[in-house]
């Protein structure tokens, strides 16, 4: 099964996707950590990512497309993939469509984590104290909330248009969201 998350940054994708991962037993693939790995080590993907992502704002399609190719020529994707946080724009959308359909996929299921703004910015500010992320400082997460409303927002529609879009309530607790997603996913 390939299962897409999508909502706000804050919005709680990263912990179900890998609540998500361990039932399904398949990989979760998240551009972020991909891209903060690569930052880390300095690798040439994160020489040309760390100052945009830094600064809130979305890395190239080209870039993540390429990113996205590599991680579905893995041995270990060939079962599905979690999604998370993958497709931000509609050319991803569309890219990562065209990807799926040359092995005979596509994106089964979408789940949108629905929250709203004020819960991402206290979220975000706790988050901040804890993991002490340079894009979560308050003026980078502006540019964030900015770059989803209007880059990533659209990509719910693009989906919601071709069926298949589950909504998840994204407040309570982990384990209220995760009850939600296992009856979402039926599994
Ligand atoms: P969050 O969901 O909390 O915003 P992520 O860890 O998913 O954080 O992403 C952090 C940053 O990495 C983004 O703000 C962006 O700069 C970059 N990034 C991650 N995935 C993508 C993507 N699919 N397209 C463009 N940029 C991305």
């Amino acid at each position: 099964m390939d299962l897409l998350l999508l909502g706000p940054p804050g919005a709680g994708k990263g912990t179900q996707g890998v609540l998500i991962a361990e039932r399904l037993g398949i990989p979760k693939f998240a551009t972020g950590d991909l891209l903060r790995d690569a930052v880390r080590l300095g690798t040439p993907l994160g020489l040309q990512a760390k100052a945009v992502m830094e600064s809130g704002a979305l890395v190239s399609d080209d870039i993540i497309m390429g990113v996205v190719g590599e991680e579905l020529r893995k041995p270990t994707a060939a079962g599905g993939v979690i999604f998370d946080g993958v497709v931000r724009t509609i050319p991803q959308a569309e890219g990562v469509a065209a990807l799926l359909a040359t092995l005979g996929r596509r994106i089964d299921k979408v789940l949108f984590f629905d929250v709203t703004d004020e819960e991402i910015l206290s979220r975000i500010e706790k988050r901040r104290g804890i993991e002490g992320r340079a894009d979560d400082d308050p003026v980078a997460v502006q540019r964030r909330l900015k770059a989803y409303r209007e880059q990533t927002a659209p990509v719910l529609d693009w989906y919601r248009g071709r069926g298949g879009v589950t909504t998840i309530p994204a407040v309570g607790t982990v384990q209220d969201i995760a009850d939600r997603v296992k009856q979402a996913i039926g599994a």
